[in-house]
């Protein structure tokens, strides 16, 4: 397989040269022949046909209309200034709008005329209107004469790029003389067995028509047969990494589950287990007794007991006289795993301790030494229990709360801290999207507790807008004669600090006025105190001395306060779907009724009403990941960021869910039909991982 053309330097392109050659470099990152063939158009345009008024629908991307030029008006005054045109055809009206440009739009623009209009449709006032379209007057000659009757490509490109004409046009001729040269190059890599059965386009042809589909069709097919091929490929070297890890690491055995579980389970335990928690428990049980490493992901939304689920992995490993951990990001966590667990266990039954930064170093080396003999049974703490110099006689199991924070690095850390690595479960209480958890996790198992504790009140949710401020304050007064405690957090996002800081220190004022001493008292805490400080407020408030909390986000994590049922977001427009969903998770953990409001602008955006409409619907973690990823697309969501892993070139984690459960399903299957890809119609899959940058490689996904 000979894809060496592909590492060619792009100056060598017909076309190219030095001087474009330097800024493809710079502003595209195009070194190569490979790298041009892979930047893919980022629309298509259609000028196949002209659309009927009738036939448009808001949704649509771009089209094109035939019509006749009704009337033009300016309307407005300053900034909602705009010029409004109407156009006819023998179906129906469109409206079109400028707000830029409108001197220049508005000359050209002559009532009676037939213009070829071409935009992207949508909808404003409930009409179907056009905004900037692109404007020519009909001259049915010049459009024959053009021929250009197929799907354009149009391609990314910059202001510099263009001086050296490289717009899209340009880029587009650059690809065409590329395809031309190298058409014979681009080889299949995909075993026959699979382009028949998943009926997908050859390689070739996949290219050629990405950038130049003679219709939507043969776009879609070489659209599927690109994705499939670098989902494919993702699964594939995930899961043959898992394969490896397998074969490579021998995992303890823990054979029985003995008095320690037992006891806990039917003594100590204060509530029944809801039945995703026994699903998951059976899952961790399974696998820590095939003598294989177990490596899980364990994912829950706040509230749903990961906590408990966890100390009963650990109860296993102690019975079959294992040693057992559990590392948070924060100390203020680990505080709190110390506590709920040592509450949990009891006195006397398990020995455990807490091991953190602040820890002094005398009782630091007691427990050095407890760990050592073996005599110290649970450990929790920060990452402080990962450092060389704590040794484990026997550890067998590790649990890592939050798992974004830490790294594969520190995950391979803690492997080292025994002969036979510990069993790795990895709980994060930000749940993603399943397609998100199959790609960032795809070497991970992954257990889900999708249900809640029964008994549990659902949190209510409420979107209010500014005019609504007495009857929140009236909630809240409400709530506080209770005995209830409530939280106001306001955004603090680094680029608007000082607005930010503005908004905080007004809305401190507004509830100090609303709230005055003595009948009420007020903490406040924000990222900008002393940490001494932050500390005192957040005790007074945690001890129930004061009743509001007027806080940034930073108590998104860590704060547990039983007592506190209401969560008052100013600002609410303004944060993502998963910190709303975050910070709401701080309330609801009494037996009260809890509430969330949401403070927000009048007028918002269409993406911040989808935002609140989905807080107000829902409070599942998981469909609001999903939701969140729809909107923001898989590189955004919480916890994914920086991750080479989604730096997915042609498919969408968000849209081509479909796509990559197939493509998964069939690494699968393929692996347990023949786990060395030794089978001769799966040699050319051997021969993809041998070809390391040999061109056109998937490799770059990594
Ligand atoms: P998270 O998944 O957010 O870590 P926790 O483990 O902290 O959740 O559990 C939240 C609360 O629910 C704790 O007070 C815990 O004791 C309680 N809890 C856990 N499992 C159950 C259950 N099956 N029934 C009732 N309460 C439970
Ligand atoms: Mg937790």
């Amino acid at each position: 397989m000979n894809n060496q053309p592909f590492q060619t330097p792009i100056e060598y392109l017909k076309g190219v040269g030095v001087a474009r050659a330097e800024v493809l470099k710079k502003e595209l990152a195009i070194y190569t022949f490979e790298d041009l063939l892979r930047h893919f158009p980022f629309k298509y345009i259609d000028r196949t046909r002209f659309y009927k008024v009738k036939d448009i629908q808001p949704e649509m991307p771009y089209v094109q209309v035939l019509a006749r030029l009704v009337s033009k008006e300016i309307m407005g005054e300053k900034h909602t200034k705009r010029l409004i045109a109407l156009a006819k055809d023998d179906t129906g009206i469109i409206e079109l709008a400028w707000f830029q440009g409108i001197k220049w739009a508005e000359k050209l623009l002559v009532p009676g005329k037939v213009y070829v209009i071409f935009g992207k449709p949508g909808f404003f006032n409930g009409k179907l209107q056009m905004s900037h379209p692109e404007l020519e007057l009909y001259n049915p000659a010049a459009i024959k004469q053009k021929g250009n009757l197929s799907l354009q490509p149009a391609y990314n490109s910059t202001e510099k790029l263009k001086q050296f004409t490289l717009d899209s046009k340009g880029l587009q001729k650059l690809i065409a003389i590329l395809l031309e040269q190298t058409a014979r190059d681009i080889h299949e890599n995909l075993p026959a067995y699979l382009l028949n059965r998943f009926k997908l386009v050859g390689r070739a042809e996949a290219y050629r028509n990405i950038h130049f589909p003679n219709d939507a069709n043969q776009l879609k097919e070489a659209q599927y047969r690109l994705k499939f091929e670098e989902l494919f490929f993702l699964q594939l070297k995930l899961l043959r990494r898992k394969q490896q890890h397998t074969q490579k690491f021998k995992g303890n055995v823990f054979g029985s589950v003995g008095n320690y579980f037992n006891e806990f389970y039917h003594q100590k335990l204060p509530f029944p287990l809801t039945n995703a928690q026994k699903r998951v428990l059976k899952e961790i049980r399974t696998d820590t007794q095939r003598g294989v490493q177990m490596n899980r992901l364990l994912q829950g939304d706040v509230g749903s007991g990961k906590t408990v689920v966890a100390l009963m992995s650990m109860l296993i490993a102690i019975d079959n006289g294992f040693q057992a951990c559990i590392m948070a990001p924060t100390e203020i966590l680990a505080n709190q795993h110390y506590q709920t667990i040592s509450e949990l266990v009891g006195d006397g039954f398990v020995k455990v301790a807490l091991l953190t930064g602040s820890v002094p170093n005398k009782a630091r080396k007691i427990i050095h030494e407890g760990l050592e003999d073996g005599s110290l049974q649970i450990l929790i703490g920060t990452h402080a229990l990962i450092e060389d110099k704590v040794r484990y006689k026997n550890l067998g199991m590790v649990v890592i709360d939050e798992q974004h924070r830490f790294g594969v690095e520190q995950r391979a850390k803690l492997w080292r801290k025994n002969v036979i690595p510990p069993h790795v479960l990895v709980m994060t209480a930000t749940p993603i999207p399943r397609t998100l958890a199959m790609t960032l996790y795809g070497d991970l198992d992954v257990s889900v507790i999708d249900e809640l504790p029964a008994g549990r009140k659902p949190i209510q949710t409420l979107h209010f807008h500014e005019a609504q401020r007495l009857r929140m304050f009236g909630a809240m007064k409400q709530e506080i004669a209770k005995g209830r405690q409530i939280y106001v957090v306001y955004p603090l996002i680094q680029e608007s600090e000082k607005l930010d800081l503005k908004n905080l220190e007004e809305g401190i004022e507004v509830m100090s006025r609303e709230f005055p001493l003595p009948d009420y008292r007020i903490s406040i805490v924000h990222g900008k105190m002393k940490a001494a400080d932050k500390e005192f407020e957040m005790q007074r408030f945690i001890k129930g001395q004061t009743q509001i909390m007027v806080a940034t986000t930073v108590i998104e994590v860590g704060v547990n306060v039983p007592n506190a049922s209401v969560m008052i977001i100013e600002n609410a427009e303004r944060f993502g779907l998963s910190q709303l969903h975050q910070l709401r998770g701080r309330v609801g953990r009494g037996a009260e009724q809890s509430f969330c409001i949401l403070m927000s602008k009048d007028k918002l955006s269409n993406d911040g009403r989808i935002r609140l409409n989905t807080m107000v619907k829902t409070n599942n973690g998981f469909e609001i990941a999903e939701i969140d990823m729809q909107l923001r697309g898989p590189g955004n969501i919480e916890g994914t960021a920086q991750s080479g892993m989604l730096d997915l070139k042609v498919a969408d984690l968000a849209a081509d869910q479909e796509v990559l459960q197939q493509a998964r399903n069939c690494v699968i299957e393929i692996f347990e039909k023949d786990p060395q890809l030794a089978a001769p119609e799966n040699q050319i899959l051997h021969l993809a991982f041998q070809s390391k940058n040999a061109g056109l490689s998937w490799d770059k996904i990594s």
